[in-house]
């Protein structure tokens, strides 16, 4: 069975689309993005497969169950890292962690989960007390209290530094390689090429290109950037397939050690489907 399977999705604020129309399938135990501009129609995705929001119409099952008709037993297999969940908390850290643990059977014990989001030198400081990133790792750990079967992510390293960035990507393919299924919404485009085994980059309100990291928008096919100093000054070419263009540099004699060849990055290839759709 998938994690999760949609089909026609639609949601009308007013009678203007914010969702026109997804179909989307996530087989359990893989990290999907879903990537896309602010007002995409991201959020309101995933709210609608969190059982948080209303459809206008489409098919939905999260986990074999219409979330708009769950129960808590089904709800209790979904972790959400919402953002600030724990701002502004007069608790401990462990407290709150014990709190929250406390509606799931199954939980992880609070220091488990604790030194898992990296806040072991944390855990009896109050919440309040916590700079914006360590808050932000806190809201990570009341999302996976629950030992949940799939975990939603809302942009989650926002305000991370870059260690801590590198450290939760780390908790998450620790997650993902027990079997946890993760939706993951960012912005940050190296994150998701990171950590995703698939994504789907949503504009106005509908997929408009969806693959891996790796063959995103025809990425893989992409022409290649070779580029190289010759007589003092730096050349560069676009070819399909710099094999032959390479050999010609030889017989040329150009220093090799001034050559690069790249591809288009994510980014590049996600702002070329964005543009297309502008
Ligand atoms: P961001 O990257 O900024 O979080 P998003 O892709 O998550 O954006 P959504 O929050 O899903 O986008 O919003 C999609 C569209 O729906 C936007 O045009 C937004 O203004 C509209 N919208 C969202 N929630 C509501 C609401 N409660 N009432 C009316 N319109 C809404």
């Amino acid at each position: 069975m998938e994690a999760i399977e949609v089909t026609g999705l639609r949601k009308t604020y007013s009678g203007r689309d914010a969702v026109a129309g997804i179909d989307l399938v996530v087989a359990r135990g893989e990290i999907f993005s879903l990537l896309g501009p602010n007002g995409a129609g991201k959020t309101t995705t995933v709210e609608i497969l969190e059982g948080h929001r209303r459809r206008t119409a489409g098919d939905v099952r999260v986990l074999g169950e219409d979330p708009g008709r769950a129960g808590s037993a089904w709800r209790s297999r979904i972790g959400i890292v919402l953002q600030d969940a724990s701002d502004a908390a007069d608790l401990t850290v462990r407290e709150m962690v014990r709190h929250v643990g406390g509606f799931y059977p199954g939980a992880r014990t609070p220091d488990e989960v604790i030194d898992l989001v990296g806040l072991t030198a944390k855990r009896d400081s109050r919440i309040r007390t916590l700079s914006g990133g360590q808050r932000r790792r806190v809201d990570v750990a009341l999302g996976i209290v629950g030992r949940p079967e799939l975990l939603f992510l809302d942009e989650p390293t926002t305000g991370f530094d870059p260690e801590a960035r590198r450290q939760f990507w780390d908790l998450i393919r620790t997650l993902a390689g027990d079997g946890t299924t993760i939706v993951l919404t960012t912005h940050y485009l190296d994150e998701a090429e990171a950590l995703a085994d698939r994504l789907a980059v949503v504009a106005d309100g509908r997929i408009v290109a969806e693959g891996t990291p790796a063959t995103l928008g025809g990425r893989a096919a992409g022409q290649a950037r070779v580029a190289w100093t010759e007589d003092g000054a730096r050349r560069t070419e676009q070819v399909a397939d710099p094999t032959g263009l390479i050999r010609r540099l030889l017989d040329t004699g150009v220093d090799l050690t001034t050559l690069t060849i790249s591809r288009p990055t994510l980014e590049d290839v996600y702002l070329d489907l964005i543009g297309a759709t502008r």
